[in-house]
């Protein structure tokens, strides 16, 4: 997907173009008529999270989010603002590679059994609201399953075929910290469209030959000075509220330096291994495969299903569990995302959306883990 990057810079010289709310909703209809399925920012359970959409008041509109470590909660804006929250549980990766789907299945024939694929029959989906961590969560994801010597078929025919409409932060959250690992939070690679939210409309940016299409027709006309400017003011308010860092000199080295460190004794006292840390980020993608026998015997379905690396279990291998304590499991975790995961995939495996940090829910902060093992190395 590197050309998709391409592509952004080749449009980045464009000026922007405007879209009035009024108008929005000639967008969404718009994607469901080109044969989309679009999902986008929606409340879910007392949470923002990602599901289908077919009309603009679905979107979370005037509603914002508070979070801190181990904490979320919803509140109302006064300001009525359509995008004016960060990110939640979910992320785009429950739709490009999803938390259970079966990859194969072995039918009965007489005495035999024939096994075949399961094709995805999944309509091409259309990413509405794809914050610039998303945008960078879903590059690392392309270096995992589609990569040179190991392409997933479902994850490739998803990600081949999604628009995406990329939406810059206007805020940030506490638990942000994507300008330390230069993700964010302005939109600048990876996406079809991008918009940014003012009073009475958004700014819009094309990204590829695609997201021109789409827009072909619509009550879209180039944005005036004041409204670029007004739009510029909003993408700045939030790199200025991004308060939390993390120190990324050397880390790889810091990290795998240290794996004796005491923190990891502390920080396995407070870990629950509950795994959510691990399900809410956008970039994990660990998983296990497991046989299903139909009842009738007539069929076995290879089913994958999101796992993790906290569950005792998934280091299981001939006769013994390798990371039999929450210390080697919280500690393979954070190691693996920060560390040797640039040896495995050339980048981070972390972004800095923080989802981690506000769904853990004892409230362990990797940043401050982090910095506990910077300030004093063993
Ligand atoms: S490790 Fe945490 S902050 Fe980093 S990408 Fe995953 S969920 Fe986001
Ligand atoms: S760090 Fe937090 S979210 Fe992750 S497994 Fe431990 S308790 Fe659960």
């Amino acid at each position: 997907m590197a050309d998709q990057a391409a592509t952004c810079e080749a449009f980045a010289a464009e000026l922007p173009r405007w879209i009035a709310k009024g108008d929005f909703q000639s967008l969404i209809d718009r994607l469901w008529e080109l044969g989309y399925r679009v999902i986008g920012p929606t409340i879910i359970q007392s949470a923002i999270g990602y599901d289908e959409l077919r009309r603009v008041d679905e979107l979370p509109r005037g509603w914002t989010e508070q979070q801190s470590a181990g904490s979320y909660r919803l509140v109302q804006r006064s300001d009525g603002a359509w995008f004016g929250f960060n990110v939640g549980p979910h992320s785009w990766k429950r739709y490009l590679f999803p938390p259970q789907s079966v990859v194969a299945r072995a039918e009965r024939q007489g005495d035999w059994w024939q096994l075949h694929d399961v094709p995805d029959d999944e309509p091409a989906f259309a990413f509405l609201g794809v914050r610039a961590c998303e945008l960078a969560a879903i590059a690392i994801q392309d270096r995992v399953f589609l990569n040179e010597h190991h392409t997933d078929p479902t994850y490739q025919r998803r990600r081949e075929r999604a628009l995406l409409i990329a939406v810059n932060c206007t805020q940030a959250a506490p638990t942000c910290f994507c300008t330390s690992m230069g993700t964010g939070p302005q939109c600048s690679a990876g996406f079809d469209l991008a918009i940014t939210e003012t009073a009475d409309g958004f700014t819009l940016e094309v990204g590829s030959e695609r997201g021109a299409a789409v827009i072909e027709g619509l009550p879209i006309r180039q944005a005036t000075a004041d409204e670029s400017a007004v739009a510029e003011t909003e993408r700045a308010r939030a790199e200025e509220q991004i308060s939390k860092r993390l120190d990324t000199t050397d880390i790889r080295n810091l990290l795998l330096g240290n794996l004796d460190h005491a923190r990891w004794d502390d920080v396995a006292r407070r870990c629950l291994s509950c795994t959510n840390c691990t399900l809410v980020c956008p970039t994990c993608f660990c998983h296990s495969v497991t046989d299903v026998t139909a009842l009738d015997d007539g069929s076995i379905d290879r089913v994958r299903q999101w796992d993790s690396c906290f569950n005792a279990q998934f280091s299981y291998i001939h006769g013994g569990v390798i990371r039999a304590d929450v210390r080697a499991r919280y500690r393979q975790w954070l190691t693996h995302k920060l560390a040797s995961w640039i040896d495995q995939f050339e980048t981070s495996g972390c972004v800095g959306c923080g989802r981690c940090i506000t769904w853990c829910p004892v409230g362990i902060d990797l940043t401050e883990e982090v910095a506990a093992i910077r300030e004093v190395p063993s």
